[in-house]
């Protein structure tokens, strides 16, 4: 085998509660306007035609609990909390049971942007990339398995900076549910194990600045926290 040039990344993984081993993380897909009050919040008009996705790359993974540099480029970094979808086995235009038996489990999740850019992009047809696939801005907690979480229906998904409460919604307020996200996804990628899919973000995103707490939850799942440090 021929030597690498340099040394290859590291893994990025996430916990899993109750396991030894560590889920390694392959993609990062990410849901846009998956609740209703959040696209009316962004003025935008829900597509119930079918959802659509951004990426992030999975070196912006970071764990819960970090604290992250106040990321450059922007005066408008947002919190975004989101359940997110950690896939478990092969699934590949698979219908929506078969996508349902595909998800390992379940974990909180946030997906920090630079909304001025994303806003900028918009407003010119142009791809989010600078405002979404933003260093350390996919934040995800330990993954509880789906047999001990159970299923998806209007368990509480909040959101607080420095105690305050800033999101507080219920999942059965998802547009696409979970089963027809991994449908509808596998109908375009041969989604595996690794493969993340963050769902969506609530009504009350804002701006958080150097200094700020976000803690975060989800009925029946590991909480999320993230702390915004200075500028590097
Ligand atoms: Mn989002």
């Amino acid at each position: 085998m021929s030597r690498l040039l340099f040394e290859a990344p590291e893994l990025k993984t996430v916990p899993v509660k109750g396991e030894d081993g560590l889920y390694p993380v392959h993609r990062i897909f990410c849901v846009g306007r998956n609740y209703a009050a959040h696209a009316a919040e962004m003025g935008v008009e829900v597509d119930r035609e079918a959802p659509f996705y951004f990426t992030k790359s999975a070196r912006m993974l970071t764990p819960s609990g970090a604290t992250i540099p106040y990321p450059p480029g922007t005066d408008n970094f947002h919190y975004e909390m989101e359940l997110v979808l950690a896939i478990g086995s092969p699934v590949f235009k698979a219908g929506r049971d078969e996508a349902l038996g595909a998800i390992y489990g379940y974990a909180c999740g946030l997906d920090m942007t630079r909304r001025d850019l994303q806003l900028a992009e918009r407003a010119k047809q142009r791809p989010w990339d600078l405002g979404k696939d933003v260093e350390n801005s996919a934040v995800v907690a330990p993954i509880t398995k789906a047999a001990d979480f159970g299923s998806v229906g209007d368990q509480r998904i909040h959101l607080e900076v420095n105690g305050e409460v800033k999101q507080d919604a219920h999942l059965s307020d998802l547009i696409w549910k979970v089963g027809e996200i991994v449908s509808h996804l596998s109908g375009f990628y041969h989604l595996a194990p690794g493969d993340l899919i963050m769902t969506g973000t609530p009504a009350g995103v804002g701006p958080v600045v150097a200094g700020d707490r976000i803690t975060g939850g989800i009925d029946g799942l590991d909480a999320i926290e993230l702390t915004i440090g200075e500028p590097e």
